[in-house]
């Protein structure tokens, strides 16, 4: 099937044109400068970039994928979770397009989408498999069967999400936002074992409760805690260490109960999705880890795991496929939709 999938649950507006498993066009614009002097996304500014972006992003993906609408067999659109406002305004879209061109719409999660999005690199999802979402909002574990009818949770983070603890760090470090990328890159000059930073939930009396939980606050208070001691005696803060510790710290805790969440569900491939999931080192260690118990890990490539469209057509072109009942014409935008009801 040939679907046109639209995202507007944050920062980006993307427009993605998908048939089958194969990438036609990704058209992604973003409004992330405008949000950077405020050191966060703001709702109403986002919603405005988005109502203005949508017409030039979705003409931009049909010129790149060749096609004309109406040759697309349906609408995808990320019904939530997400900002109300921004999701509105992908929705009220969809919902013209669908009319419009009399084709079937699906209002699909976007949580869903960052895991099925890895089938447009990689092929075909392996299911079952683990799948581990971590963004700016979530960090999940999830069993995935069928990744059009539902997903089971099986653990996430009690506080923070890991994007948000790389975004705070970062704010710490004085380096800027989104606090992701930049610490990534400036974690490569530094040692990953400068400092030993707490591992979260990875003791053995958490492991009873919480053992595919996740816990990012305590060491986001620890970074803050160690840059105001360097600073209280007067010596520079190691900029580089910092970010390289603390990233591991992060990195490390994932990939092991990833593993061990596969491990316990006697499951052999784990797929990685999310905006952390373009981390550069989480995808090295993953790898490395995954290797020496023969576990397959599949991560898309950074472009794929940051929010986009062509997420969202992947997900809905699965929904065409496996033959799902669209959504209704009047579906809402439910801005904290359940990881657990991936079609509105
Ligand atoms: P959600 O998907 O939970 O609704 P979101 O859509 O805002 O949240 P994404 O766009 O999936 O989140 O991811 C954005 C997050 O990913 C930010 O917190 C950002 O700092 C983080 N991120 C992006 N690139 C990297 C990277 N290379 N390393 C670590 N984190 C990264
Ligand atoms: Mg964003
Ligand atoms: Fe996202």
């Amino acid at each position: 099937p040939l679907v046109l999938g639209i995202e507007t649950s944050c920062d980006e507006t993307g427009i993605g044109v998908v048939r089958g498993h194969t990438l036609l066009a990704d058209a992604v614009a973003s409004s992330v400068e405008e949000h950077a002097r405020f050191g966060g996304v703001v709702p109403e500014v986002a919603s405005r970039a988005h109502l203005e972006a949508m017409v030039p992003t979705i003409e931009r993906a049909c010129q790149e994928s060749g096609i004309k609408l109406h040759d697309v067999d349906a609408i995808a659109v990320t019904s939530g979770p997400g900002l109300a406002g921004a999701l509105l305004v992908g929705v009220a879209a969809a919902k013209a397009l669908a009319l419009g061109l009399d084709k079937p719409i699906y209002g699909v999660n976007h949580l869903a989408s960052h895991v099925a999005v890895d089938q447009l690199q990689h092929g075909p999802l392996p299911e079952p498999c683990v799948a581990m979402l971590v963004s700016g909002g979530h960090s999940s574990l999830l069993k995935v069967t069928d990744i059009t009818v539902g997903v089971d949770p099986m653990g996430a983070t009690i506080d923070d999400a890991a994007g948000e603890a790389f975004d705070k760090v970062a704010r710490l470090l004085g380096l800027g936002f989104p606090g992701g990328p930049v610490i990534d890159r400036t974690a490569t000059s530094g040692s990953s074992i400068a400092i030993d930073f707490p591992r979260g939930l990875t003791a053995r009396r958490d492991l009873e409760r919480h053992r595919f939980d996740f816990s990012f606050s305590g060491l986001k208070t620890a970074v803050a805690r160690w840059i105001e001691a360097k600073e209280r005696s007067g010596e520079p803060v190691p900029v580089a260490d910092v970010a390289a510790s603390f990233q591991e710290a992060v990195v490390d805790v994932l990939v092991r109960k990833a593993l061990d969440a596969a491990s316990s569900e006697g499951i052999e491939d784990i797929v990685i999705g999310g905006g952390v999931a373009a981390n550069s080192r989480l995808r090295v260690l993953a790898e490395e880890r995954a290797a020496k118990l023969g576990i397959l890990v599949r991560v898309p490539r950074p472009g794929l795991c940051t929010d986009n469209g062509a997420m969202v057509a992947a997900l809905g072109s699965e929904m065409v496929a496996r033959g799902r009942t669209p959504s209704a014409l009047d579906l809402p935008a439910d801005s904290s939709q359940p990881v657990t009801s991936v079609l509105a």
